[in-house]
């Protein structure tokens, strides 16, 4: 088998699972505020979640291409792989930087299901993207760190085991470079509430279970250490490249369940005695859509597989996830438009979908930073902060 045939059946297998869970479904977890919990369970029993944990540990051992096939295949069935993607890159940290007990205690747990590590707590509000300044703190008294301060818009911690948790272990006036003195921590979410940690669910515009976290002396064993102390930023970054590309193969993914929507109607609806479709006014613009999603497609599997062959991808992972954002966003706007009034309906579904990929302008790091890196590290202009 060739690597595509091997891409194309994984494609088709989560395209079977994702069957069972129709546009309905998540639409009514939109509603509700749900967590899906039967398809996270069902995509993680499959493997496909765990595909990037090494056979070693209980996975399938997959490379990124292969997980970004996954989480495009969730996002073009209308599904919403923001559910469970994080425990495909936070597991990375795990993997790269965890001591050999504490890949054996959770990989092969996370693998089969028996924990959700699908939490990872950066974001402050007080520092937002200036993450290297970041003030939530890990303070060492004997065998254990105390942690306190707040965090933000931290997702899934509900509906989490686990959490790879980022906080400072040297005051900020003693580091000796931005990104020293801050320390990666692997959080045990259960009975958390009753330790120390209090948890506020956002009100937000999409169904991503974000919340608020404040920490009150909150005790995490000395072994939960992720890495070495001080140097917990290294451990987050090297995840980052992964989240990105991955978040880019959602877009794609986005943006071809916009595109396929948009056709069907623009082929469908009939006004003026013909399908809208034969309007170069209505065509034009998917059209433009399905040329930048090709486009953007190409950079996002460039990326991976730069990834996959241990290269440095960091301008790729960066470009991958604007221009996969890019044109999700600009199908979802499109294929409304198409719609008419009725896209507006959430009986279609295009609005939910447009309003979770919209948050990739946003999130994990918005397109400004992606510009600023690609202005200061690739093209080699002035540093701007
Ligand atoms: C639904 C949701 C889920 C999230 N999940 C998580 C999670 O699980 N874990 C986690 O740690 N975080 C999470 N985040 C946080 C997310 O990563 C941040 O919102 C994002 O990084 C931006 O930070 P901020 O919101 O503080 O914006 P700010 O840093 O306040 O920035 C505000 C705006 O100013 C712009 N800006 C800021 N500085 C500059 C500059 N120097 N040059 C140009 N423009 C600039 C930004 O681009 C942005 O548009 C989530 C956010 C959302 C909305």
């Amino acid at each position: 088998m060739n690597e595509q045939q091997h891409v194309g059946e994984i494609r088709d297998a989560v395209r079977a699972i994702c069957a069972s869970y129709g546009e309905d479904y998540w639409r009514e977890l939109d509603k509700t505020g749900g967590y899906p919990t039967e398809f996270v369970k069902e995509i993680t029993k499959s493997g496909f979640l765990g595909c990037l944990i090494p056979e070693t540990y209980g996975g399938a051992g997959l490379g990124l291409e292969e997980a970004c096939a996954v989480l495009e295949e969730i996002s073009r069935s209308g599904g919403h792989p923001g559910a469970a993607h994080a425990q495909m890159y936070v597991m990375g940290s795990v993997l790269r930087h965890g001591t050999e007990a504490q890949k054996q205690h959770y990989l092969p747990a996370i693998a089969s299901g028996e924990l959700r590590l699908q939490s990872f707590g950066v974001t402050e509000p007080t520092t937002g993207t200036d993450t290297t300044s970041l003030k939530t703190s890990a303070k060492r008294v004997g065998d254990k760190y105390l942690i306190n301060g707040q965090k933000v818009w931290i997702s899934r911690v509900q509906h989490s085991d686990l959490m790879v948790l980022l906080a400072r272990t040297k005051p900020i006036e003693e580091r000796s470079s931005k990104t020293d003195g801050l320390s990666c921590f692997i959080v045990d979410l259960r009975d958390a509430e009753k330790r120390g940690l209090t948890i506020k669910p956002i009100d937000a515009m999409i169904n991503h279970h974000a919340c608020e976290l404040f920490f009150d002396d909150f005790e995490v064993p000395a072994e939960n250490l992720l890495g070495e102390e001080h140097k917990g930023f290294r451990v987050i970054m090297d995840g980052m490249n992964a989240e990105r590309i991955l978040i880019g193969a959602e877009c794609i993914g986005d943006a071809r369940y916009f595109i396929d929507k948009a056709v069907a109607y623009a082929n469908e609806r009939v006004v003026f005695g013909r399908p809208i479709g034969q309007n170069q006014g209505v065509s034009f613009p998917i059209a433009t859509c399905y040329a930048q999603t090709e486009a953007a497609a190409l950079m996002v599997d460039k990326a991976a597989r730069l990834f996959d062959a241990g290269v440095p991808c960091g301008a790729e992972a960066n470009m991958a996830k604007m221009l996969g954002a890019d044109a999700s966003w600009k199908a979802g706007d499109t294929c409304l438009q198409t719609h008419g009034g009725f896209g507006m309906s959430r009986e279609y579904h295009i609005e939910r979908k447009l309003r979770e990929t919209r948050l990739y302008q946003i999130a994990p790091i918005s397109t400004n930073l992606i510009l600023s890196h690609i202005s200061e590290h690739v093209l080699g202009m002035p540093r701007s902060f």
